[in-house]
């Protein structure tokens, strides 16, 4: 199989989003701990790595696991905020690594909505010259978006912006928000999104972007508020494939292996034609309500055929063609995960340990956890529980 994996280098920030997933822990890498994680994934065949956090460009090792990553034959990416990247020399340090492509999150183009979601002023400036800094290095582009209740209303208007002042970015990626991690659980009300908040710019942004031949990917949207595009959805692609993810946490959770995708459906998913094909809500709480998925009746074949014949993607698992797609598919039996909330994963056994806590570390996080508190109260949101115990999302 050929996948790609996420390895956590850090889980401290410079920036302080109030739905942040996977705040600062004790946990520290440095590049032997990062190299046996990166050993592993070649043992495994995956094709990639996903070097992100916390803020991944805080770790000063970054360039060398990168190069270490690519030097053993992976594709590198980097998942970061953009505010060391910036700095055009430290976009070309990164390049030469090796790093293949930046994904830059950037959730508003409306600069005190940008501020308001990152916890503090001038982010979004500094998020755009990153592109530019990065453009200008030759590293590709994606800008990421975590879609949340206040963006939801002006996703196309970001992409409107992105066409004209960065033409250069080819692909971009929406994640709907988590709400069952991190920061993002204890400020739910604040931050969490209805489905129906965003669905008429997210299809908005996504009709701009395809008319205008950029690529793009959505993660934890049920196909119901997707569905014109259902073939772009992450968790679809990867049931109709069978691929699996593999996840390196930086915190109590260690490695997590996802080979199934546990989450939510409403009565009314079991007559939705598109049931086989999707992850319904990204949820194991109240976060999001099952009350807003409306089952759809188009063809899932030609969905599922569009994803088996992308060949710009990739990742692949053991199915390739529609034919094997229909021996495997297996409806869910009725109502089976209506109630039930996903379990985590459990860890699997023989995973390699990640990161590790020292007494320093320990201390560092506590001095970072009274600083974090500091901001909290004036970013107006609430602080993480400290103890990590939840569901994985690589963030
Ligand atoms: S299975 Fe449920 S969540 Fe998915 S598209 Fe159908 S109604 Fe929506």
């Amino acid at each position: 199989m050929a996948n790609i994996g996420y390895i956590q280098v850090v889980r401290h920030c410079n920036h302080f989003c109030g739905f942040c997933s996977n705040p600062t822990t004790p946990y520290t890498h440095d590049l032997a701990s990062m190299r046996v994680l990166v050993d592993d994934l070649v043992r495994r065949g995956y094709f990639g790595v996903i070097l992100t956090g916390g803020e991944p460009t805080l770790h000063p090792a970054l360039p060398d696991i990168a190069a270490y990553a690519a030097g053993r034959g992976l594709h590198v990416r980097v998942i970061t905020n953009g505010h060391r990247l910036a700095d055009p020399a430290f976009a070309r340090e990164l390049a030469t690594a090796g790093v293949s492509l930046v994904h830059v999150s950037i959730y508003s183009v409306r600069p005190e909505v940008e501020a308001r979601l990152r916890g503090m002023e001038g982010t979004l400036p500094r998020a755009l010259a990153a592109l530019d800094a990065a453009h200008g290095a030759g590293l590709r582009l994606n800008v990421n978006c975590v879609i949340n209740r206040l963006n939801a209303d002006h996703l196309d208007e970001g992409i409107r912006y992105f066409l004209r002042h960065h033409p250069y970015v080819r692909h971009f990626v929406w994640n709907n928000l988590d709400p069952s991690m991190g920061r993002a659980e204890v400020n739910q009300a604040e931050f969490t999104p209805r489905l129906g908040d965003f669905e008429l710019s997210l299809h908005r942004a996504l009709r701009l972007l395809h008319k205008s031949g950029r690529t793009f990917r959505v993660e934890k949207v049920p196909l119901c508020y997707m569905t014109d595009f259902a073939w772009a959805s992450t968790e679809t692609r990867k049931i109709v494939k069978g691929e699996e993810r593999i996840v390196c946490f930086l915190d109590d959770k260690q490695t997590v292996r996802q080979t199934a995708w546990g989450h939510r459906y409403a009565p009314g998913c079991e007559v939705c034609s598109l049931r086989p094909i999707c992850g319904g809500l990204f949820d194991r709480g109240d976060g999001y309500d099952p009350g807003e998925l409306a089952p759809v009746f188009v063809d899932p074949e030609a969905i599922v055929q569009a994803i088996l014949e992308d060949g710009d993607d990739p990742s692949d698992g053991p199915i390739r063609t529609l034919a094997q797609w229909k021996a495997r598919r297996d409806p869910p039996p009725a109502g089976a995960e209506e109630h039930d909330p996903p379990r985590r994963p459990e860890p699997e056994p023989g995973l390699v340990p990640v990161g590790r806590v020292t007494e320093a570390g320990r201390r560092l996080y506590e001095a970072k956890r009274r600083a974090e508190a500091r901001k909290a109260e004036r970013a107006g949101v609430r602080q993480e529980r400290p103890a990590a115990d939840d569901e994985p999302s690589p963030g």
